[in-house]
């Protein structure tokens, strides 16, 4: 069974659960730690069974309890490396820690795992790494300012390349290329036992390249960001307003609607609106933009347009 549950979309911060039977990925971890556990739970999903954890794009509101998350848990990161230098950059605005600086501490986390694998330990070496890190925040986090672990360390990172598929346990992962104004931003596609799940949210505009991937989703999660007209009189500052609206902003329901009607196969059960703004747009204004654009292809088993909210989780998708 494929299970997909949108933890929190929106300005304030997005993350999304992915999971087949057998994998549970994190898409974006851009509310606190502690709040994308409660959020889980809330949910049905545990936070323990996670495997990895996706970043679509740097920007504070899909990165914020990433490093936090990935330590507790001391999962994998999958960035593109553009992406990750830029993180780096924003945790460490003094620099702590240039890219070069990493690389070398990288290789030699490498060298010294390769020779711990030389030398293997007992079997569990795991679950003794998971505890030593989860110690090891305890005693950090009582009073020892000076040894605070550096912002940038994360347990593991891995890298893809958008364009290129790359597999999560049993789930196919496939990310591809959106307009935005960050360093290397992405869009997924998800396979798993038959289900296809297609995610694009800061995004500009609709591209030929991220129409084509999100063919044929049997779940498809679109931004729908902003009604023009309350972008254009709300209270945002007039640079603001321009870049939203830029090519490499946030889709307008206009937009969203144009893509649904012209761009979009129709072949999904659901459709979720995401990444709604909460100055520039009202719930009601996208679905009744979207629904109207699927009119005549909405039905009970297909095109069910569903809200993704800000402040608590839908209820799972299960497919
Ligand atoms: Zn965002
Ligand atoms: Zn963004």
């Amino acid at each position: 069974m494929v299970r997909m549950t949108v933890l929190a979309s929106g300005s304030r911060g997005n993350s999304t659960v992915v999971s087949s039977t057998r994998t549970r990925i994190l898409v974006d971890a851009g509310v606190s730690c502690r709040e994308l556990f409660k959020r889980m739970q809330a949910a049905g999903e545990d936070p323990r069974t996670l495997d990895a954890i996706l970043v679509t794009h740097e920007h504070q509101d899909h990165v914020q309890g990433l490093a936090v998350t990935a330590r507790k848990l001391g999962i994998p990161v999958y960035f593109t490396e553009a992406t990750h230098r830029a993180w780096i950059r924003w945790v460490t605005p003094r620099k702590r820690m240039t890219y070069a600086e990493w690389l070398a501490e990288r290789k030699q986390q490498a060298e010294s795992r390769a020779a711990a694998a030389a030398n293997p330990e007992p079997a569990n070496s795991d679950t003794n790494e998971r505890e030593a890190f989860e110690e090891e925040q305890e005693t950090l986090s009582a009073d020892d300012v000076k040894a605070k672990p550096d912002p940038a360390a994360l347990p593991f990172v891995e890298y893809f390349t958008a364009g290129q598929g790359f597999s999560i346990g049993d789930i196919a992962v496939t990310p591809f290329t959106i307009p935005h104004d960050a360093a290397d931003p992405v869009g997924f596609v998800f396979e798993a036992e038959d289900v296809r799940i297609g995610l694009a949210t800061d995004l500009g505009y609709i591209p030929a390249n991220a129409a084509m991937r999100l063919r044929r989703c049997d779940v498809l999660m679109l931004e729908s960001n902003h009604d023009l007209d309350m972008l254009r009189d709300g209270p945002y500052p007039w640079s603001v307003k321009q870049r939203v609206m830029s090519r490499v902003g946030h889709l307008s329901n206009n937009a969203a609607a144009e893509f649904l009607e012209k761009g979009y196969d129709g072949q999904a059960e659901y459709v979720i609106l995401a990444h709604l703004s909460e100055s520039n747009n009202l719930p009601e204004l996208a679905r009744v933009s979207a629904e109207h654009a699927l009119r005549d292809r909405m039905s009970l088993l297909g095109n069910r347009v569903l809200l993704a909210t800000q402040d608590e989780p839908m209820a799972s998708i299960l497919l």
